[in-house]
């Protein structure tokens, strides 16, 4: 069986795309600094505990399973934190991202799935969003995510490194069999804490910002199934085996919804008022993300399954109730 190194394999997504590398016949290898992920994640594969910033451990873990590709979702990934301290950002995520670029590169590991974001393109009043357009970031966050895409870039250059970067829009959902799912400490993404304010958990949602640009005042995204997304992500470790050069793919669904929107998506899914306070707008946010690209559909040939607002609600509220993580 052939080993993947698997960045951030214990966390939200990283979890998922382990649990989808073993189903597809891979060992995915979980390296994981467990800063934002969970030991009781890693299911699928063996464990490394490590560290980005730690160029020698990663030498050692590529030494050691001599993975056929990497699949990097370890970062810190929330915009508004992003803005407050834009420094642990670039050192992490851009410094991270070098050092494990460069231990790939002198392993002659030269396939690479990034996962990058629809942050990098900033807010572009209301445009559809395809690969082409420009990439003018508004937060730390998606400016770091665009600095290692740049980076791969120039490593290409120099040392042959084959690249998938895969922009994701708003990735929500868990595995509907529950045996992974999305846990954050704090929570700061919508879906979950929409939730948690369903069950009691926490008093309400605060709904950031009313006053934007679009039908119902609130901020427009584009939700798209985990299980979807790391599907891809399989087919862009093919894709590459496959020598069919670097590639930017966009994941989305091309469908927009408001925070109200997807708020009474919850309530109907879950048979529960939704509660919810109104609020300032959050720093760094966008007024409307949404994917207009059908590139990932047309070359890569993926085909999401599970990605619409009702399939995604249903399924975070199922692992919800789980109480899997209820610490
Ligand atoms: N949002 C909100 N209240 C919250 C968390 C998020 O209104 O407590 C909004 C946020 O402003 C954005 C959308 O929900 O418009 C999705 O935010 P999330 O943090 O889930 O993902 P992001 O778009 O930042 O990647």
């Amino acid at each position: 069986m052939e080993n993947i190194l698997v960045t951030g394999g214990a966390g939200y997504i990283g979890s998922h795309a382990c649990k989808a590398l073993k189903t597809a016949g891979f060992n995915p290898i979980t390296f994981d600094n467990l800063v934002t992920g969970w030991k009781d994640a890693v299911k699928f594969g063996p464990f490394e505990e490590g560290d980005l910033l730690d160029r020698g451990r990663l030498d050692e873990v590529f030494a050691k399973h001599r993975p056929v590709a990497v699949m990097h979702f370890a970062a810190l990934s929330q915009v508004g934190e992003s803005m407050q301290k834009p420094g642990k950002y670039w050192r992490n995520n851009v410094e991270g991202s070098l050092n494990l670029i460069e231990a790939a590169a002198s392993a002659g590991c030269k396939r690479f799935v990034f996962s990058s974001t629809c942050a990098t393109y900033g807010d572009q009043d209301n445009v559809v969003l395809d690969e082409n357009s420009v990439q003018l970031p508004i937060n730390a966050y998606g400016a770091s995510k665009r600095a290692i895409e740049d980076m791969l870039r120039d490593f290409e250059a120099s040392d042959g490194m084959q690249s998938v970067i895969f922009r994701y829009f708003n990735v929500a959902g868990c595995d509907p069999e529950a045996e992974v799912g999305e846990f954050h400490q704090p929570e700061t993404h919508l879906i979950p804490l929409i939730l948690d304010a369903v069950a009691g958990k926490r008093a309400a949602l605060t709904v950031f910002g009313t006053d934007y640009d679009t039908p119902d005042g609130t901020c427009i995204r584009d939700y798209v199934h985990v299980c979807d997304l790391v599907d891809a992500h399989i087919l862009g470790v093919k894709w590459l085996k496959d020598e069919k050069g670097s590639r930017v793919f966009n994941l989305g669904t091309g469908e927009g919804f408001s925070v109200r929107e997807v708020m009474s998506k919850a309530a109907s899914v879950t048979g529960k008022p939704v509660p919810c306070e109104e609020g300032p707008r959050r720093a760094g946010d966008c007024t409307k993300l949404v994917s207009g690209s059908t590139r990932a559909e047309a070359e890569l040939g993926w085909n999401p399954q599970r990605s619409n607002l009702e399939n995604m609600v249903a399924d975070a509220w199922k692992w919800h109730q789980t109480g899997h993580y209820d610490k």
